[in-house]
């Protein structure tokens, strides 16, 4: 069996991979439009998997496809790891989810949404004690916190370089890279296909935001993040900063390096980052840690989430044709979990159609 993956970014890339380890012999030919290194939305991503806070502000479903894929990562880093003889980190260190005093209220507001919605052994009300126990630099102004321990930040600059090797070493993976195609609604159409490779019994179109004008409902969200260096802060786990206007996240990557964000902007438009974003992702920041003042801003990045208009992941087959999209915010949290059955879902001719 022949297949194409067309787009290698989180979707198309994890499966690829878990496609080749039925070890079934299917040829897969994964085309991007870009090369193997480009820094794209899943590299700029914070990548964290966050089930429970994630599912305060979302759908009941957030947090059962999201623990199922955390569960996932567990299991599947480390065989990538021996695949690849690579260290790809999945910090297990829980969130926390805090405010400064003034903004308390909405904090209230968000404990309160989340006893609704969180299942209850999944999360825990802190005191100061308990808070400063688990985060000895933060200020002491901060006397209260949910902490949610199931949570974690995958390493995603580790991840990708890791899945190039793997399919370099890999037989049946062929990877062709500056090569850009068009999956109109009849396929047929697609110049490439016809043309060059006419023999695919399937194709998997995971282009996210490179399917926007093939796809009803669909538009693009805009996110930024920046990536500090700040070796006098050693925070030890995922931090939600509830403000009025300017919410952040801080995810802890390896050597003092932390990724802050995320803007979230009804825009198709990937322009560098504005000083107005920049100020408020930076400045909130400084409000967690004075030794962040001193940090150096290594990258200011900008993403664009592939989204349906209610904001869910889709996955579609029309003939020979299946489209995954729709990740929005959550591609670590639910790739994973969407991806996990479809490759025997697609050898055993089950895979749901239209
Ligand atoms: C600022 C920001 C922060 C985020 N933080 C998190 C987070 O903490 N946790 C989380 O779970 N998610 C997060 N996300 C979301 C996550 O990054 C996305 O959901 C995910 O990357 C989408 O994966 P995808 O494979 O659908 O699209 P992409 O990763 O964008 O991949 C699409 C691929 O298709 C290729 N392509 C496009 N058009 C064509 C074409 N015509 N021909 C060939 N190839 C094509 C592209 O080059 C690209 O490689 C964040 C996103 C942003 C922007």
């Amino acid at each position: 069996m022949n297949i194409a993956i067309v787009g290698s970014g989180l979707f198309g890339r994890l499966l690829a991979w878990r496609l080749n380890e039925l070890n079934q012999g299917i040829k897969i030919t994964l085309i991007d439009e870009k090369d193997r290194h480009f820094f794209g939305t899943g590299l700029v991503a914070a990548a964290m998997v966050a089930p429970y806070t994630e599912a305060v502000n979302t759908e009941a479903s957030t947090q059962v496809l999201g623990a199922r894929s955390f569960q996932l990562w567990q299991e599947w880093l480390p065989q990538l790891e021996a695949q690849t003889n690579k260290t790809i980190s999945f910090l297990q260190t829980g969130t926390l989810v805090i405010s400064h005093p003034q903004d308390e209220a909405d904090w209230h507001r968000f404990s309160l949404k989340a006893k609704a919605v969180v299942k209850q052994d999944q999360m825990q009300l802190l005191g100061a004690s308990e808070l400063h126990a688990l985060e000895p630099q933060l200020p002491d102004n901060f006397k209260q916190a949910l902490f949610f321990e199931h949570e974690g930040v995958v390493n995603n600059l580790a991840l990708y370089p890791a899945l190039n090797d793997y399919f370099e070493q890999s037989a049946n993976i062929t990877l062709i890279e500056n090569q850009k195609i068009a999956l109109p609604e009849t396929i047929a159409q697609s110049a490439y296909l016809t043309e060059i490779e006419q023999g695919f019994d399937h194709i998997f179109d995971c282009r996210g935001n490179g399917a926007r004008d093939d796809l009803k409902d669909f538009r693009s969200v805009r996110g930024e993040v920046a990536r500090v260096y700040a070796p006098e802060v050693d925070f030890k786990r995922a931090i939600r900063l509830i403000h009025p206007r300017f919410p952040l996240y801080i995810a802890p990557r390896e050597n003092h390096e932390y990724i802050i964000g995320a803007t979230q902007i009804e825009s198709e438009i990937d322009t560098p980052v504005t000083v107005r974003s920049g100020l408020e992702l930076l400045s909130a920041l400084y409000s967690l840690h004075q030794g962040f003042g001193e940090a150096q801003i290594l990258d200011l990045l900008v993403g664009l989430r592939p989204t349906f208009i209610d904001n869910q992941p889709r996955i579609k087959t029309h003939q020979k044709l299946s489209r995954l999209n729709g990740l929005y915010r959550h591609g670590y949290l639910f790739a994973p979990a969407l991806i996990n059955d479809l490759p025997s879902q697609f050898t055993k001719g089950m895979l749901s159609h239209d």
